[in-house]
């Protein structure tokens, strides 16, 4: 533990207690501005009672919920990105009460110039930099997945979602070329579900399939698709997984609880997996690249969900059976199109649901919602970690531990605290791994200032 050395640098950090004595989320940071004002920032908390003494300002770096911006919303004090109180408004159905920046611009928050950078983590997620009366530097990061533009401080507060230098798990690289695979290897023959966070995974998992060439509908749940609809400019043809959906899954419940059980609990923090997919990345990226340009058209042809008429008539790209296509019945079309002209599905043939062709559609699920598919379905979780009983093709949001270790060298702080995931070990593991390579670094754990309500004299 470093106080000493923060206090010198004329930084406190503490944390406060809940009426129930619990401990508050995340950490205050008090410190005097250049102008002799002594202040307090408040990091990825939530909100205090009103009959406390309350911060000067709530800085939230992203919309995740383990940030709790879900309360911090709701306080005129709060400081965000534009995208972030979006997605705040989106997720939670409520109006955002605080402040707004663009990420990249130097804002005023409380007199205090405070330069914001984008981490890349999703969309909107921004760190924070400022300097102190003393001249020090100061910077937030939450959770990253690009420190490219972060420039170097004093005093770093950073994460160690996969900070843990013993876990192979925290020891990854993005498998883009397996999201390839997995749709390419199954489109038109029958429908995939790909488990992801609802907000950042899902959009990039959308934006990535859509620059990969598919042009068929993307099925997700409605928060998903408010989010995705808002965030990613090219998203295509979105269908909200409807009550027909939900009724084929019901049939199934008497096996989803058990997988919704073993999963509930593990989705907010990501500990990651050593294992994965199994086929080489190099050698998909060689058979995507030549099977791309035969496959693409067939990807948009072959993949319509018949669900709406409109989406019959929009979605067909090949020349002969847009012809055919116009006023058909969308089950009749899908039923000709199964084998007789070579076009509508990709490898082996076989068709589409012939009574649903939803059933060949691509669905995006928060995780917990895989289990609701049949056997029939072919079911991925995009992610690191090592614990979800499907397939995983490994796509992150974050640095793993190689890269929050690189981050903190190139940002070369004299003191750098870990202060999220929240209530976890990695902290902990992380820091000790950083003064293993000579840093000075301590976990939100160690924090030994304590606030026990700060009651408004
Ligand atoms: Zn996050
Ligand atoms: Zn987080």
């Amino acid at each position: 533990m470093y106080s000493k050395e923060l206090a010198e640098l004329g930084f406190v950090v503490f944390r406060r207690q809940n009426d129930n004595g619990g401990m508050k989320p995340h950490l205050f940071i008090r410190f005097k501005s250049k102008d002799g004002r002594l202040l307090t920032f408040a990091v990825d908390t939530t909100r205090l009672p009103a009959n406390q003494n309350p911060p000067d300002a709530y800085l939230i770096t992203h919309a995740h919920s383990d940030h709790y911006g879900k309360s911090a919303m709701l306080s005129d004090k709060s400081w965000c990105s534009e995208e972030t109180a979006r997605a705040l408004e989106i997720r939670y159905e409520k109006t955002y009460q605080g402040q707004t920046f663009k990420t990249g611009e130097i804002v005023d928050i409380c007199g205090v110039p405070v330069q914001t950078f984008d981490v890349f983590h999703t969309p909107g997620s921004s760190a924070f930099y400022w300097e102190n009366e003393l001249g020090n530097s100061i910077m937030v990061t939450g959770d990253v997945k690009d420190a490219s533009l972060l420039p170097k401080c004093d005093v770093l507060l950073t994460e160690a979602s996969y900070g843990d230098p013993d876990d192979l798990s925290c020891y990854f690289k993005d498998d883009i070329s397996a999201l390839h695979h997995a749709v390419l290897s199954n489109v038109g023959k029958r429908r995939i579900a790909f488990g992801a966070y609802e907000f950042g995974k899902s959009q990039k998992a959308v934006s990535i399939i859509r620059e990969m060439g598919y042009n068929g509908p993307i099925s997700m749940n409605g928060k998903t698709l408010s989010l995705t609809e808002s965030f990613v400019s090219n998203a295509g043809d979105l269908i909200e997984l409807g009550i027909e959906d939900s009724a084929s899954y019901s049939v199934r419940s008497a096996t989803l609880s058990f997988s919704q059980t073993q999963i509930t609990g593990q989705i907010n923090t990501e500990p990651a997996a050593p294992g994965g997919v199994s086929i080489q990345a190099a050698a998909v990226a060689v058979s995507v690249q030549t099977s791309y340009s035969a496959v693409q058209v067939n990807l948009a042809e072959s993949d319509i969900d018949c669900s709406s008429r409109a989406d019959c008539s929009s979605s067909t790209v090949g020349s002969s059976r847009a012809d055919d296509s116009s006023g058909t019945d969308c089950s009749s079309r899908v039923d000709d199109s199964s084998g007789t002209d070579g076009s509508s599905t990709v490898g082996s043939g076989t068709k589409c649901g012939t009574d649903d062709s939803s059933d060949c559609s691509i669905c995006i699920v928060p995780v917990h919602e895989l289990a609701m598919f049949g056997r029939d379905t072919q079911k991925y979780v995009l992610t690191c970690r090592p614990d979800y009983p499907f397939e995983i093709i490994k796509l992150s949001d974050h640095l793993d531990v190689d890269g929050l270790t690189q981050m903190v060298k190139n940002i070369n702080p004299r003191v750098t605290i870990i202060y999220h995931p929240n209530k976890s070990s990695r902290t902990d593991r992380f820091s000790k791994h950083l003064i293993k390579n000579g840093f000075k670094a301590f976990s939100i754990n160690q924090i030994q200032n304590i606030v026990k309500n700060e009651k408004l004299s």
